[in-house]
């Protein structure tokens, strides 16, 4: 009976979710020794390494009923993927529709740059506008099933807005602290969802810091980017939607605007997934970051050719999503850089600005700086020959430019 609200979402007749009602979900990995943790509990990073952790799933399991041909009549939002999501019970997902997103072809802004075939993926039409609603879709699912109250995050913006929404939706308190100049949507949207709001006079490492420091007296779950395992399993679905919506054909080159770089993760640790499910072979996309000049700490790592990234000192930029002066996940970043054959390149926000316009006025979509960076990104690429004209490439917008009215003039 509960499972039916969670089915219930405008769904074409006949679309389900898979009726499983366990998941292949085995254990957790830690990504920097490989060691194995409890995944029947709340965690944040592996007690061993203090590093990231990933969920890791019997696979042969979850292949015995998501197959190509089953997903045909599933829901069409990022549930769709849900052997491979690690909430046990149907009853415990917290949805508000999100993922599976249009895959537009930009046959404009492609010949324009010389790419043959260009494609965005438009994540500005998920809940709350932004890519976050996935992470924060399988993130609050997740506190849901181990029955934690009380949430707390950092946030560049886009993460608080996702949160307090699913925070709300599953009846859980939201603690979100962001840094005072963060868009002024982000903030209010956060407030009429019922969060609880800080203003920190810093940038998102500050933020995170205010909750690493009370989270213990106040009985809050972390949920900061890469420090709880299960954002990166929505934020990954995106690496199995492009593979589904090209036909199970990887493009040549994916280009995504980084921060704290769960999205790039995720779409690699996706294909490994489904490389180990028989749906792909071992090509993979060549992946290229994108950044901000005034916050570059993955491009400067690249070109360095550092295992860790340090931090990128009074970072800038009005592409708040990529305001991460240091990620805990730089090195599997960088790491899966370097293995795909793609780089990293930054962008200044001027170019962004005026990105914007381009894409908009080309292709019929408000995108944010963010999104508008990847076009930029893919600008200079094109112009150094980094990227040839018969390669089929997919840049993400990652939200949507209401967002950030004050980028632009009057
Ligand atoms: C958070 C965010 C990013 C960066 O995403 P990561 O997966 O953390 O690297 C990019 N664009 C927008 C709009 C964001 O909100
Ligand atoms: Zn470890």
């Amino acid at each position: 009976m509960i499972a039916q609200s969670v089915r219930g979402f405008g769904l074409p007749l006949g679309s389900r979710l898979c009726s499983a009602q366990s998941v292949p979900l085995t254990h957790l990995v830690c990504t920097a020794c490989a060691a194995s943790h409890d995944a029947t509990v709340p965690q944040n990073v592996s007690p061993c390494c203090s590093k990231p952790l990933y969920p890791a799933y019997d696979l042969a399991a979850a292949a015995q009923t998501l197959t190509k041909e089953a997903l045909r009549g599933r829901v069409a939002s990022m549930w769709r993927y849900r052997e491979v999501l690690p909430v046990r019970l149907d009853a415990d997902i917290v949805t508000l529709g999100e993922g599976f997103t249009p895959l537009l072809p930009a046959a404009r802004l492609g010949a324009k740059v010389n790419v043959a075939s260009l494609w965005i993926k438009d994540e500005s039409q998920n809940p709350t506008g932004s890519f976050k609603a996935r992470g924060m879709s399988a993130a609050v699912s997740m506190a849901k099933q181990f029955g934690l109250a009380k949430l707390a995050a950092p946030s560049a913006g886009n993460a608080a807005g996702a949160l307090a929404a699913y925070a709300a939706r599953a009846g859980l308190e939201a603690h979100l602290f962001m840094p005072v100049d963060t868009p002024r949507a982000n903030i209010v949207e956060c407030r009429e969802m019922g969060a609880h709001v800080t203003l920190i006079n810093g940038l998102i490492t500050d933020c995170g810091a205010e909750v690493a420091r009370r989270k213990a007296s106040e009985g809050w779950f972390d949920v900061s980017t890469l420090k709880e395992p299960y954002r990166v399993e929505g934020k990954k679905t995106l690496g199995y939607e492009l593979a589904e919506q090209l036909n199970w054909q990887l493009p040549d080159v994916v280009i995504y605007p980084t921060g704290g770089g769960t999205g790039l993760v995720g779409m690699w640790k996706a294909f490994d997934e489904m490389e180990r499910m028989g749906w792909i072979g071992a090509k993979r996309p060549r992946m290229f970051c994108v950044q901000a000049t005034g916050c570059q700490p993955i491009v400067r790592a690249f070109a360095a050719g550092t295992t860790f990234a340090a931090e990128h000192v009074d970072a800038h930029t009005r592409a708040s999503g990529l305001r991460v002066p240091k990620a805990i996940g730089d090195f599997i970043m960088l790491d899966i850089l370097r293995k795909s054959g793609g780089g990293a390149i930054a962008v200044s926000d001027d170019d962004m600005i005026r990105a914007t316009r381009e894409v908009g006025a080309a292709e019929g979509l408000f995108v944010a700086p963010e999104g508008a960076a990847c076009y930029a990104a893919l600008q200079q690429l094109r112009h150094d020959n980094a990227i040839r004209t018969e390669e089929s490439v997919v840049f993400f917008n990652t939200g949507t430019g209401v967002k950030y009215l004050e980028c632009f003039g009057d």
